[in-house]
């Protein structure tokens, strides 16, 4: 493939957690992940640096906009969540890892975060917590270096370095900056982070925990009084202590086995018995003739059904905005509860390239992010690689879903996956559109049942739902009212004003009516220039009194258009043997007595 996108890998994938070591993780008796409570998942982030980059990588997602938040162990075990935390430990086993260098990376960097800490403590470069964060993932980019050595097979001492891009952007320039110190020999003080970085790893280095393949840096005049025998002391006693939180102990060493050594990996999770029936079961729960369900619904349904069914860490429901080259997140179901800060993010031109792609062919595919982004999707993601799933493709804004499992570090196998995933879309697909085949349908009927010039309901609509007010009552024994609303001398007003205005006054007077009611009572537009109310649970006594409320108010409206605009009611109460006919007849009766007793009045049935 010519797409870069594609063919660009994870510099941590061969190792998604030091503690996933095999003999270590049988050492550990505290780490049964499953079952492990929050504090121990929190001792275990803070002893692994490998596990700590991803939960960093998917705490500073740009996405979820935390990105310029000091970072901190705990702070990141709060951002991702207990669930997503979990997550980080509950990788795939790997087998053949037990080479000593990486053991010695590993202590390495344990023994630098505590160092740093302590220094940050006696010094005010920086809040202790985050020394020791950085301390943990200041060799990022050897870890990254030393896993794809493992992972491919080579020799070490290649000068193959990749960018393991998993820090962010504060902390990596004072690894750097750290770095060129110690390189160069110059005085270390712990005045910024950097130089607090670069003394604690001379700490550590004369406290015996070396880079694999390195001799300890030279000692410089600066550092020297940091570093005596008890300060050496202490920091391999924070080690000791820190590895037995999680039952393990300075003593790693096991017969080491060469680098290259094929991997096993674990048998898939029994979570990924991937089930597609259970992922439409979900949808199916979403009942189609729900009238409360809403696209919102059934995009929840879909991200969370591929995220609990189909193993992914993370579902994102997109729609693709063309034109400007950008994705709307609809929807993202991770299991933690965090927001999303960026909802609109610009594609690359390869993504946009690659999703183009993904919707012509009509199939998924797998996008995989180049290191060295500092933009585009899987960078807001904090993605290294996602299956992409065409949902609908027909539409002028397309929409996919976005899959991907880069916290876990368990690989998409998209040939392996695409059915169940594209089953999944298409599910989703289906729903979505007949919801929009409802919509449209209710659309319809809602214009078949109202008066397009005052948008009450018509006469047809306002009969049925006399009628059934008038059942209702009927058998709950409940007053129901109905008033028949006529404007007097409109066709004088029509004659005067013209039909403009006369329309004009017929919206005026459906408006005054829609905010003087109750929104349980039914107004529809009857005739002409005529209106039906039907007010359940009300009495004529109290029909009477918002009668009266109405006169004032549709005067006083006449008045602010300008025009002369009053109205003559009849009013009649729903009796024992009443059908709608009966009761409008009475109500159209009361309206004949008003109008005869000089309109702009109100007259019961039955007293007239
Ligand atoms: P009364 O006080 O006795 O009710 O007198 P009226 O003039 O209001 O009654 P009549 O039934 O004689 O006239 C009704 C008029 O309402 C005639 C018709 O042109 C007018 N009309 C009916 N529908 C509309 C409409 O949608 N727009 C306009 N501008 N006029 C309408
Ligand atoms: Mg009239
Ligand atoms: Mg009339």
């Amino acid at each position: 493939m010519s797409n870069p996108l594609l063919s660009v890998a994870d510099p941590l994938a061969g190792l998604p957690s030091m503690l996933a070591v095999r003999d270590l993780h049988r050492r550990m008796s505290l780490a049964r992940v499953g079952t492990a409570d929050t504090g121990t998942l929190l001792a275990m982030l803070r002893v692994d640096p490998p596990a700590a980059m991803r939960a960093l990588r998917a705490a500073a997602a740009p996405m979820h906009g935390l990105e310029a938040v000091p970072w901190t162990a705990e702070r990141i075990a709060n951002a991702i969540g207990p669930s997503l935390l979990r997550r980080t430990f509950d990788t795939p086993l790997v087998d053949v890892i037990g080479t000593a260098p990486l053991r010695q990376l590993w202590l390495h960097s344990l023994a630098t975060a505590h160092a740093a800490r302590r220094l940050a403590a006696e010094s005010d470069a920086m809040p202790a917590e985050e020394a020791y964060l950085l301390g943990l993932l200041h060799d990022a980019a050897l870890w990254a270096e030393w896993t794809s050595r493992r992972h491919e097979g080579t020799a070490p001492g290649n000068g193959r370095t990749r960018n393991a891009n998993v820090l962010p952007p504060a902390l990596a320039v004072a690894v750097t900056d750290a770095g060129d110190l110690v390189r160069n020999g110059l005085t270390a003080n712990t005045t910024t982070p950097a130089s607090l970085l670069a003394a604690a790893e001379l700490l550590a280095e004369s406290a015996g925990f070396l880079h694999p393949g390195d001799h300890a840096a030279p000692l410089v005049d600066g550092v020297l009084d940091l570093i005596d025998a008890e300060a050496t002391d202490e920091l391999r006693a924070d080690v000791e202590r820190s590895l037995r939180a999680i039952g393990l102990d300075l003593d790693v060493s096991e017969p080491d086995l060469p680098i290259g050594t094929p991997q096993k990996v674990e048998p898939q999770h029994s979570a990924h018995q991937t089930s597609i029936e259970a992922a439409q079961l979900v949808l199916t729960v979403l009942g189609d003739e729900d009238p409360a369900c809403r696209a919102r619904d059934v995009i929840a349904a879909t991200t969370a059904a591929a995220v609990r069914h189909l193993a992914f860490d993370r579902a994102c429901f997109c729609t693709l905005v063309r034109a400007i080259g950008n994705v709307a997140l609809r929807g993202v179901h991770d299991r933690s509860d965090r927001s999303i800060a960026t909802p609109q993010i610009a594609a690359t031109a390869a993504e946009l390239q690659a999703l183009q792609q993904c919707l012509q062919q009509n199939r998924p595919l797998r996008l995989v992010a180049d290191p060295n982004a500092q933009r585009g999707i899987l960078h807001a993601l904090g993605a290294v690689e996602a299956i992409a799933v065409p949902v609908n493709r027909k539409s002028g804004t397309p929409s996919l879903l976005l899959l991907d499992r880069t916290l876990s570090a368990r690989p998409l196998q998209l040939l392996r996956e695409s059915d169940v995933v594209s089953t999944l879309a298409v599910t989703a697909s289906m729903r979505l559109q007949n919801l929009l085949l409802q919509r449209r349908c209710r659309r319809a009927q809602k214009f078949a049942l109202t008066d397009p010039l005052t948008r009450l309901y018509n006469r047809r609509m306002g009969i049925a739902s006399l009628d059934q007010a008038i059942a209702r009552s009927h058998r709950s024994g409940v007053d129901l009212t109905v008033l028949m609303i006529d404007l007097d001398q409109f066709k004088k007003l029509n004659d005067t004003y013209g039909h403009v205005q006369g329309d004009q006054a017929l919206r005026a007077t459906a408006d005054v009516l829609r905010k003087t009611l109750r929104r349980s009572d039914t107004i529809c537009r009857y005739g002409g220039e005529e209106f039906m109310v039907v007010l359940p649970e009300t009495s004529a006594e109290e029909s009477a009194v918002l009668a009266a409320r109405l006169f004032t108010a549709v005067e006083a409206r006449g008045h602010e258009e300008k025009l002369p605009i009053t109205v003559s009611i009849g009013l009649a109460s729903v009796r024992q043997e009443d059908s709608a006919e009966s009761l409008l007849n009475r109500a159209d009766r009361a309206l004949y007595a008003s109008k005869a007793g000089g309109r702009n009045r109100f007259s019961i049935a039955d007293e007239e």
